[in-house]
């Protein structure tokens, strides 16, 4: 499989925000978001097998990986990785960007999947495979990546319609308006966690972190 980067750092994002991670990151992405901060994962990267990758990750003091990308997914071998790295009681998030079918991936106290739903901001919104949703459960995380009202009005539609039995996290677009949607959310009484984004406010857009 083609790698782009294997690196350890804290959990930028999501309900696992703050542990220090693994982050195994594949070369390779099928959307192309407006406002997409790793253009450098669509190409880069060198071939690895599975034994090496799980040899890299072994070097550093954690038990919790991150599989991203770019799109994971994109590459058929991550579905192996995971199932490897399952047998080796590691705690794996995926995350995936929900243009690509669910289904195949395992059923474990020890995955998380953590979808993004693109909205229209991305101008990828209409990629997304929302049938998706419904194989989320409550060891799951769906990320809404907010950057205005309409992306916001978007997202509550998206929950209204499909009521995700998964956690929410709605997260602002590189910080911006992290307060108005806060506010925004407040003002609605959504069940959803409002989080920002820890990598940035900590490295700003450092590369590796
Ligand atoms: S899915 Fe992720 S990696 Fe792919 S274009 Fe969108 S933001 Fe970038």
């Amino acid at each position: 499989m083609k790698i782009n980067e294997i690196f350890y750092s804290l959990q930028g994002e999501g309900l696992t925000m703050g542990i220090p991670t693994a982050f195994i990151r594949l070369t390779g992405c099928n959307l192309r978001c407006e406002w997409c901060d790793t253009l450098f994962a669509y190409d880069e990267g060198k071939e690895m097998s599975i034994e090496e990758v799980i040899a890299a990750i072994g070097e550093m003091e954690t038990n919790q990986i991150c599989i991203t990308g770019g799109e994971p997914l994109a590459q058929a071998e991550a579905l192996d990785l995971i199932e490897e790295l399952l047998e080796m009681n590691y705690l794996i998030v995926l995350e995936t960007n929900g243009s690509l079918n669910l289904e195949l991936l395992p059923c474990s106290d020890n995955f998380m999947i953590s979808m993004d739903i693109k909205c229209p901001s991305s101008g990828m919104a209409e990629n997304m495979v929302l049938d998706n949703l419904e194989l989320l459960g409550p060891n799951d995380q769906l990320k809404f990546i907010i950057s205005d009202d309409i992306d916001y009005q978007y997202a509550k539609s998206i929950m209204a319609s499909y009521e995700p039995a998964c956690n929410i996290v709605m997260t602002p677009v590189g910080g911006s308006c992290l307060k108005t949607l806060a506010e925004w959310v407040l003002r609605d009484g959504l069940a959803v966690r409002v989080l920002p984004q820890l990598h940035k406010l900590i490295w700003g857009n450092e590369r590796c972190r």
